[in-house]
């Protein structure tokens, strides 16, 4: 990738404050956000434009970088940029209404949509694995998943436990980007968490920055203390520097049976993502670079130990799933494994739901770099949905809990259910945005607020070994939606919209894609804001209704979603 680019280094996180660099603020909001991906408060390794998951780039290369800013400096009102795997490639004159920039990540022919392929062309510098917000320039670190994370654990306290965590332990590993929300996400439902990291380093930023209370190098000794926290009912989180194959087979050894088991390690990336076991990090540093073949051989020998480790703790009794890494994938397809997918994954347990109802993770970030701005919509969600006790909790929690990083930001899950009938009835999110666009243009909020969302939403995604697992109809594979959600967020007039492949799984195992609006309080903001954060959650709720899930019909029904062809 070169050295890192004089202008990153100047800047070291997002411009921030209401002078523009850019013509307008649309673009400003695209140069931002991008820089705010590879802010070293957010990204894991921002010097070598890594952002999360694995090896998720915000851009190509630092040349790329550098010509990104140039263009989106220069970019007119009226003009689109297109970026094709993190380098800008192209520039036209469309209208206002259009987007300022498109992204394409990743993306690959149907029989040449493999890892292999993958390797070969970024090994040329021809392609970058874009993950989901890495290359969208939508990641905001660690505080964009705690709130997945968190419901997602709150939800099955609800099914299995009498709605929290306490007395309960949940065993993991992987303290990286996304995983490392995992002990907070545990002890904010009153739980005890044991997650085992190979890195010592992320242990570290996780104890800086509150998401985990304790370090240990001795999995005896993690467990005796999380025991003395499950048997107080306290909360309590610790990480273990420990490989999680290893630790988890050293806690059947013993004996020892958590509760829940789960992971979120980079399986989804045998070679540059995951670790194999009997090595320290730098000594497996050292053989990808000179024997990736061995590496990988050692890397999905692991896997596969980790993968039995985790049935024999379902068959003695643990609740287990898959947190979205595709481990259960990597085992079946490299090492012929017959029983990966007897545990299931995390979306049809928990979350499908949620997304029949166009429900979904939504994320705002303030430009100005001011937190007042983000404790100003903090209010204003409150004042929007004062009905909904369970969001309450989550902003209450978050604003005690959850530092920002970068820019200041917030996540929350939020629908597509109208408030009412006819052509005035706003959706949640619509409702929300047209809110936050009033209080910019009061002057109460500071700056534009730039609202966008995780890949992972309710009509966005096709992945067959996570959001689309076990589709009711079969359809798990089929990859139109995500296509056809990334078109209808362009013709809604979106600002930035984006396509990739591969994301948390892998090259090859899903498409998905993502929207930005930018809300600087203008009566364009308002006509975007009204259509997209309609059209973007109505196709999570078509795309479940086509699949013929009940709960989304309904959905459809009460809400006016127009399904042309339902029941056939
Ligand atoms: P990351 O690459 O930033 O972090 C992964 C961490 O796992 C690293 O810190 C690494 O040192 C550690 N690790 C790797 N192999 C290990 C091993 N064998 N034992 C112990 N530690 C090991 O990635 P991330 O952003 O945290 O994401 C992790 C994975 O979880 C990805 O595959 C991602 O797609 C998936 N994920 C899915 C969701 C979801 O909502 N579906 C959410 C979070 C993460």
């Amino acid at each position: 990738d070169g050295d890192p680019s004089e202008q990153w280094q100047e800047y070291r996180g997002a411009p921030t404050g209401t002078d523009l660099e850019c013509e307008g603020w649309r673009q400003e909001a695209a140069l931002r956000m991008l820089n705010n991906n590879l802010d070293p408060e957010v990204a894991e390794r921002p010097e070598d434009l890594v952002v999360y998951g694995g090896t998720g780039r915000a851009a190509r290369s630092w040349d790329a970088y550098d010509a990104i800013l140039a263009e989106l400096r220069s970019l007119a009102d009226d003009e689109t940029l297109l970026v094709q795997s993190g380098k800008p490639v192209g520039r036209f004159e469309t209208h206002e209404r259009a987007p300022r920039v498109l992204i394409a990540n990743s993306n690959l022919v149907g029989n040449w949509d493999d890892w292999d392929h993958f390797h070969e062309l970024e090994a040329e510098g021809k392609i970058m694995y874009g993950q989901m917000t890495a290359g969208s320039w939508a990641y905001i670190g660690t505080q964009g998943i705690i709130q997945g994370t968190f419901e997602t654990l709150a939800e099955l306290a609800r099914q299995q436990y009498d709605g929290d965590l306490c007395g309960r332990t949940v065993v993991t590993a992987g303290l990286g980007g996304m995983g490392g929300a995992q002990p907070l996400a545990v002890t904010m439902n009153g739980g005890v968490c044991i997650a085992a990291e190979v890195d010592e380093k992320r242990i570290d930023r996780r104890l800086e920055t509150g998401y985990c209370m304790e370090k240990v190098d001795d999995v005896g000794e993690a467990i005796e203390r999380a025991e003395a926290a499950r048997e107080a009912g306290e909360a309590y989180s610790v990480g273990v520097h420990v490989n999680a194959a290893s630790l988890l087979e050293t806690m059947l050894e013993q004996g020892y049976v958590p509760d829940v088991v789960t992971d979120q390690t980079s399986a989804h990336d045998a070679l540059e993502g995951y670790y194999p076991d009997g090595y320290t990090v730098a000594e497996a540093d050292e053989l990808r670079e000179d024997d990736p073949d061995a590496y990988l051989e050692a890397s999905l020998d692991t896997m596969e130990r980790h993968v039995d480790a985790i049935l024999a703790m379902q068959d003695r009794g643990a609740i287990a799933f898959e947190y979205g890494n595709n481990i259960r994938g990597q085992v079946q397809d490299h090492r012929g494994h017959e029983d990966a997918f007897a545990f299931p994954g995390f979306v049809p347990a928990y979350i499908r739901p949620q997304f029949c109802r166009g429900k979904g993770p939504f994320r705002w970030a303030a430009l100005s770099g001011d937190p007042a701005d983000i404790h100003r919509t903090d209010e204003a969600v409150l004042e929007l949905f004062p009905e909904k006790d369970h969001l309450r909790r989550w902003i209450e929690l978050a604003r005690e809990q959850v530092q920002f990083q970068g820019l200041p930001s917030r996540v929350c899950w939020l629908g597509y259910s109208t408030d009412g009938e006819g052509e005035d009835a706003l959706t949640e999110r619509a409702r929300f945005a047209l809110r936050i666009n009033d209080l910019v243009a009061e002057g109460e909020i500071t700056a534009p607020i730039v609202v966008t969302r995780d890949h992972l939403d309710a009509g966005s995604v096709a992945s067959p070994n996570r959001e689309t697992e076990a589709m009711r109809d079969g359809t798990d594979a089929v990859a139109d939606w995500p296509i056809l959600n990334a078109l209808l967020n362009c013709a809604a007039g979106a600002d930035i919209v984006s396509v990739h492949d591969g994301g948390g799984v892998g090259i090859g195992n899903s498409l998905h894609a993502n929207n930005h609006v930018v809300l600087d309080g203008s009566e364009l903001a308002a006509e975007k804001a009204r259509a997209v954060f309609t059209t973007d959650p109505g196709t999570g709720v078509v795309r479940h209704a086509d699949a013929g899930y009940e709960a989304a019909l309904e959905e459809a029904r009460e809400s006016g979603v127009h399904v042309p062809m339902e029941g056939g």
